[in-house]
């Protein structure tokens, strides 16, 4: 800085009131009441000494009741003749609002209101890179993002949203110093990655400064730089040093009193002239990476947390949101509906936020775009920003009308084809893509219908402490009885997904009953099953353990491996059972009755036996085929398989899935649709009590 350069002017308020008496930062918390008024002053008549050897010094008049005033950074951002006066988060603040509007006014600038309801916390969260059109704006804690889109537009100046995520650096200047010459010294942990890539992608890493926790915690960054010094509560050697080296002088200031209330140094200070900030003359006006788009969303937003999936879905992606409207349902039938407001710092962002939204069911409100469609430029690969589905019914517009998609299955891509005037719209594998494909690609014009968001706990358990979850589980087997007889009587189908633990619990039995009773259209599965299976049946025991004694049978342990072989000494288990080599169990009841089964190959298998699909590209499809047009899935303690299966059934479809892991059952039971019931408990059992409950 040349000793010729105008002084900056700044805006100061004696702590004439200053003291902590609520709580709105984490700094505050056991500090109510601690301040002590003189020192306070003291510390702040250093600070102001130091800055009026550098600076001219403007006063606002403090106001009693308004103990936070003195923090005048807060109040607002003045940009040239604009002044933009903040809208605090906390009431405690907002009246400091008045008094700034006041002496602004007084003062001859224009004061140009933020349009919206978002909130903006003046220069605490928006920080000009001096001699630059470049304001750097923080969100996340106290001001909404959208405040800064608004900034951009009002002030014409480049905007680069900053969102914090550790409530202790809750504005922008606790932790982030902009500097002359392009610097910056900041705090990287109180950002998320994104912000910091912004930060890199605008500061060549030798011209930024990472301080420690040390200096962060010590308000290092919150420091006022004028005159060529950089005046601060605290700065370590190191920061120091990079200041020095940097061409800086170093005031330490010591503000412990205001640290009380979570402010140093800049927190008291607003400044009245950014110089350089004006964009050339002649420029195009500068516009705003943040972005903002409507959704909708009905349903039973608060008992299903619904509501709150969806605003962590918003700021878990680095966005904001602002709801517009919300309409309770008043009666226990009726559903509830809001209006949210999604802001996001890029257009990227807010796209893959949107996505995530839309698999929670949420609508972009105004979304009357048909889809973007994308080719397909190699055989198998989709273009980058693929829509990938859900379990939910799903329509799409083309041409201007709503298309419901076909062969609804979750993680595929959506083609539209069909004559023009008649589109139709299918879920298909990645790999199953074709060049030249049409492909739904990002959000617009895309809707889904959840039915359903499941409950916390929804999965109930056999095995919990809890006394009464032995009769749960009775009750949920009962209630399943009761609807595979209505399925049966009605003619629909029922699919079973089962692994070899239902032939080592000794359940295979009263599967194979539920077989030959007719309750039971397909069966899924893997070699393991079926080799198990077939084992029982021939020597009565399953990896060689006896099953009505429960001990292992000598040389028992090649039982499987006598099963296996004999099935392929027939060629396949149709055959052998039909040659009558297979006396009885669950596979033999699939053949006699006629009950399409898949068996699907992995690494662990023995044999395998001929009927197990060892192309996995066919095993699925296979699956695929088989689970079509199913009422009712039951997914018996196979991890592997009954994921598999889940992925592949469209919302609509009744799963039970029991399993004796609770992880397991969240896993599946929590596809957020009203159908999956989850039960923790051993399947022998389960399986026990299902076929007495049918009669068995
Ligand atoms: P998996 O790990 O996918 O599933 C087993 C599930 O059973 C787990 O979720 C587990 O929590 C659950 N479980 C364990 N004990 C239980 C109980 N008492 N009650 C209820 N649930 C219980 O394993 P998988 O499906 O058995 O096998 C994976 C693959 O390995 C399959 O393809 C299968 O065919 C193959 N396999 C082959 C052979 C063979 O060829 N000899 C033998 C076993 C498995």
């Amino acid at each position: 800085m040349t000793p010729m350069a105008p002084r900056d002017r700044l805006l100061l308020c004696t702590p004439r009131f200053y003291r902590v008496e609520y709580v709105i930062n984490p700094w505050m918390e056991g500090n109510v009441g601690r301040t002590d008024a003189e020192d306070a002053m003291r510390q702040w008549e250093g600070l102001r000494a130091a800055l009026a050897a550098r600076a001219t010094l403007e006063l606002v008049e403090p106001a009693p009741g308004l103990p936070d005033m003195p923090f005048t950074a807060n109040a607002g951002l003045v940009h040239e003749d604009t002044f933009v006066p903040a809208r605090f988060r906390f009431p405690q603040r907002v009246p400091e609002t008045r008094h700034a509007v006041e002496w602004f006014r007084r003062h001859g600038l224009r004061i140009v209101e933020l349009p919206g309801r978002g909130t903006f916390e003046g220069e605490g969260d928006a920080l000009l890179q001096p001699g630059a059109p470049l304001l750097w704006g923080g969100y996340g804690v106290r001001t909404a993002l959208q405040a800064h889109r608004h900034l951009a537009e009002i002030l014409d100046l480049e905007v680069v949203p900053l969102r914090l995520i550790d409530e202790r650096f809750y504005h922008l200047d606790t932790c982030f110093c902009p500097l002359p010459d392009g610097r910056v010294f900041y705090y990287p942990d109180a950002f998320d990655g994104e912000s910091l890539e912004r930060i890199a992608a605008r500061v060549p890493a030798e011209q930024r400064f990472a301080v420690d926790a040390t200096d962060a915690l010590h308000f290092a960054c919150n420091a006022v730089v004028t005159g060529g010094a950089v005046v601060t509560n605290f700065a370590s050697d190191a920061l120091r040093e990079r200041l020095a080296h940097w061409g800086h002088e170093v005031v330490i200031c010591p503000l412990g009193q205001f640290i009380l209330a979570g402010g140093a140094a800049k927190c008291l200070v607003l400044r009245l002239e950014h110089p350089g900030a004006r964009r050339p003359p002649g420029s195009p006006r500068a516009t705003s990476e943040v972005r903002e788009r409507a959704v909708e969303i009905q349903g039973d937003l608060l008992d299903t947390g619904l509501m709150n999936t969806v605003l962590d879905r918003i700021t878990d992606g680095g966005g904001d949101f602002e709801i517009e409207a919300f309409q309770p349902g008043l009666r226990h039938d009726q559903a509830s509906l809001a209006r949210v407001r999604v802001v996001a710092p890029s257009p990227e962002r807010l796209d893959a936020i949107l996505a995530r939204l839309l698999q929670a069911g949420v609508r972009v409100a105004e979304d009357e775009h048909d889809a973007r469609l994308e080719p397909v430029e190699q055989d198998g690969v989709a273009p980058h920003d693929f829509f990938s589905t859900t379990i939910f019914p799903t329509d799409v517009r083309v041409g201007g009308r709503w298309v419901r998609a076909a062969r609804q299955r979750m993680d595929a891509v959506l083609v539209v084809d069909g004559p023009p005037g008649e589109p139709r719209v299918t879920c298909r594998l990645i790999r199953e893509l074709g060049r030249g494909d049409r492909i739904v690609c990002g959000v617009e014009g895309v809707r889904t219908e959840p039915t359903h968001v499941p409950r916390p706990g929804e999965s109930f358990g056999f095995m919990t402490a809890d006394a009464s979850s032995e009769r749960r589980v009775e009750l949920a087997v009962e209630r399943i009885a009761w609807e595979m007889r209505r399925l049966r009587e009605r003619g629909g189908k029922l699919v079973v997904v089962a692994s070899p633990v239902v032939i080592h619990t000794g359940g295979g039995p009263h599967l194979a009953r539920l077989v030959r009773d007719g309750y039971v259209q397909a069966l899924l599965g893997g070699n393991g099953l079926a080799a198990h299976d077939i084992e029982q049946a021939l020597f009565g025991t399953s990896l060689g353990v006896d099953l009505k004694r429960g001990v292992n049978v000598e040389g028992g342990h090649r039982n499987h491996l006598q099963a296996i072989n004999l099935v392929r000494a027939h060629g396949g288990i149709p055959q052998a059972v039909r040659a009558g080599a297979v006396p009885g169990g669950i596979m033999y009841e699939c053949v006699r009755r006629g009950v399409p089964f898949a068996l699907a190959g992995s690494i662990r298998d023995d044999g395998p036996l001929p009927d197990t699909l060892v192309d996995l590209i066919a095993a699925q499809a296979e699956y695929a085929r088989l689970i079509e047009g199913a009422d009712m899935i039951l997914m018996l303690s196979s991890m592997l398989h009954s994921i598999g299966v889940g992925n592949m059934t469209p919302a609509g479809v009744r799963l039970i899935c029991v399993d004796i892991s609770p992880a397991v059952v969240t896993k599946l039971a929590d596809r957020g649709s009203v159908e999956s019931t989850g039960i923790v408990t051993d399947v022998g059992l389960f399986l026990n009590l299902l076929d007495a409950a049918l009669g068995g």
